[in-house]
């Protein structure tokens, strides 16, 4: 009788750990669609959603900004806010 209990006991365990499992790739996933919605405005750092209408091309690279001035700072000195 007591190896039932015991049994029970382990086939509750590995349920609970194969649900904490499955949890835990939906919470990454949610901090994946986060990285790829928000971009970092190199000049202000400030969030910046993708899609915007101010952005430019450096280097094969496409950086976005919040604002038309922070634009024309990063255009006329681009080395300055690129991170290396
Ligand atoms: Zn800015």
């Amino acid at each position: 009788m007591k190896n039932v209990v015991i049994m029970t006991f382990f086939t509750l365990f590995i349920s609970l750990n194969l649900i904490a499992q499955e949890a835990n790739p939906k919470q990454k996933d949610k901090k994946v669609v986060e990285k790829e919605t928000k971009l970092e405005d190199p000049v202000c750092h400030m969030k910046v959603k993708k899609g915007g209408k101010i952005t430019t091309k450096h280097k094969e690279v496409e950086y976005s900004f919040c604002s038309e001035p922070c634009k024309e700072s990063f255009t006329k000195n681009p080395d300055k806010y690129i991170k290396k």
